[in-house]
């Protein structure tokens, strides 16, 4: 077994094995001679030592590296996850949110002109770029911004006094589940409209369900099937004519951003998952920012505080009687916003033009190339920036996916949207090379290939990985919050 080999074998001792006692990686100073109870309060004494492995600071960094190793990451291989734009995070970005660490939201605002700067030009930069009237720079992610979007929504009909008679909100069937979340933590019913055989929204049905109870229709274009909604202005005309609001879901932006503005196709309120089309980190469900822009009607209803331009000074403006109030802490995921501001300065218009001219040409070729490859696409057209493919007859899209693992490349989304049986919606985004393509389909050819010259192989796959196939649900459901090999 050569030494990388070993490092991921499940029984390399972790940190606790190479603990022994008296090691230590640093001494904090404060305990240098002075008495510890002296020093915190008797009562705050430990009855007994932690049990925390005692080991030399060489231990501890190679027991972190080794961890990070074993993680996937876009910094690591190609990640085709589709909706989810797993795009390249240009490390300038960290450099220039690291300039902004020493601010603390609790400065007065005179005192922080820089950073208000930043995020006022961002608003307006942002508002360019879907084309709305104003922007709120504070939710948490996509699905926050959705919630932050429906409540505006919800307050609208409010104030003209249809809040009573305004219960539904229409969703495709093949949208994100954050969609009806949303709707239905807005306290809101959700009625489902149908795909057309076409892979669009089926314009029959989709009136067929408008009425004057509608409070909002939520979209995304292009859809979910990396389809363009052709139909989208008669969409918007059907939706305005019985009074809905029309609420675009931007996670899908990175297909015409910089070519087409939720704003110009008839939406009134858009969110933006700045982890997707702004190169911003996602990070485990962490560091997520879903900014949501409005129409001038709704402008009334954003959250508090944003940011504007008084003179020559920017504040925060808190006094808004009809806003539906704060959505998260202080101004936003700050970080993550200078990240984003780097990225549309970086670029500019023609910049923003070509990610979208990349990321589509690169999914129309990974779409062919898979077909080559031995899968069928479902809704076989020209795609927007991602499309989704079927494994042949007798294969199970799980185990296509578990084998990807054992190639070093990141599987991509499997089984949604719902309305594909065994989907795998792949998105490359545009930051993948021509020969990363190229090797990302001769592999999920190869997978086939292997398949079929050893039906066993796929269903015990992967092979190589730290750990096999885990129970998905006793994960999520009996957490084991330990290492899994270590001291029991
Ligand atoms: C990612 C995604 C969302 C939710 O966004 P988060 O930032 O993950 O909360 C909503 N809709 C679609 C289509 C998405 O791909």
């Amino acid at each position: 077994m050569n030494v990388a080999d070993r490092f991921r074998s499940p029984d390399f001792p972790v940190i606790f094995e190479r603990g022994r006692p008296g090691r230590r990686a640093a001494r904090p100073p404060i305990t240098e001679g002075a008495p510890m109870a002296e020093l915190l309060g008797e009562e705050h004494l430990r009855a007994a030592p932690p049990r925390l492995p005692e080991v030399a600071e060489l231990d501890l960094v190679r027991h972190y590296t080794q961890l990070a190793h074993r993680q996937f990451s876009i910094d690591g291989n190609v990640y085709p996850l589709g909706s989810c734009t797993m795009k390249y995070n240009p490390k300038l970005h960290e450099d220039a949110a690291e300039r902004f660490l020493d601010l603390h939201p609790y400065q007065d605002p005179d005192h922080a002109q820089g950073i208000l700067e930043l995020l006022h030009r961002l608003q307006e930069d942002l508002a360019t770029v879907t084309g709305m009237d104003a922007v709120s720079l504070q939710p948490a992610a996509g699905a926050h911004g959705e919630l932050t979007g429906i409540l505006m929504i919800r307050a609208f009909h409010a104030a003209n006094g249809e809040d009573a008679q305004r219960r539904v909100v229409l969703c495709p069937d093949g949208a994100h589940g954050t969609n009806p979340a949303t709707a239905a933590m807005a306290g809101y019913e959700v009625v489902e409209v149908p795909t057309g055989p076409d892979g669009e929204v089926d314009l029959a049905g989709f009136k067929a369900a408008l009425g004057p109870e509608t409070a909002a229709v939520m979209l995304t274009n292009p859809n979910t099937l990396g389809i363009f909604e052709t139909r989208i202005l008669e969409i918007a005309d059907a939706a305005h004519a019985v009074g809905a609001q029309l609420y675009y879901d931007g996670a899908n932006l990175n297909a015409i951003v910089g070519r087409a503005r939720p704003g110009d196709m008839g939406f009134d309120v858009v969110h933006l998952n700045l982890h997707k089309t702004m190169t911003t980190p996602h990070g485990g469900g962490g560091p997520g920012t879903g900014p949501v822009g409005v129409k001038a009607h709704l402008a009334p209803f954003l959250p508090v505080p944003f940011v504007a331009q008084e003179g020559d000074r920017y504040v925060l403006v808190e006094d808004v009687p009809a806003s539906i109030g704060r959505m998260r802490s202080f101004y936003g995921n700050v970080g993550n916003l200078v990240r984003a501001y780097a990225y549309l300065r970086r670029l500019g218009a023609e910049g923003l033009r070509r990610v979208s001219t990349m990321a589509v040409l690169n999914a129309n070729y990974l779409r062919v190339r898979m077909k080559e490859a031995g899968y069928t696409v479902a809704f076989d057209r020209v795609n927007m920036h991602e499309f989704v493919a079927q494994p042949p007859d007798g294969v199970r899209t799980l185990d296509v996916a578990k084998a990807l693992l054992d190639y070093g490349v990141h599987p991509m989304t499997v089984y949604f949207p719902l309305v594909v049986r065994e989907a795998m919606m792949v998105e490359p985004t545009e930051t993948e090379s021509l020969e990363t393509l190229d090797a990302y389909a001769a592999v999920l050819g190869e997978v086939l290939e292997r398949a079929a010259a050893d039906p066993d192989y796929l269903a015990e796959a992967p092979l190589t990985t730290p750990v096999r196939r885990l129970d998905e649900v006793a994960a999520a459901r009996k957490p084991i919050l330990k290492h899994p090999f270590g001291a029991s």
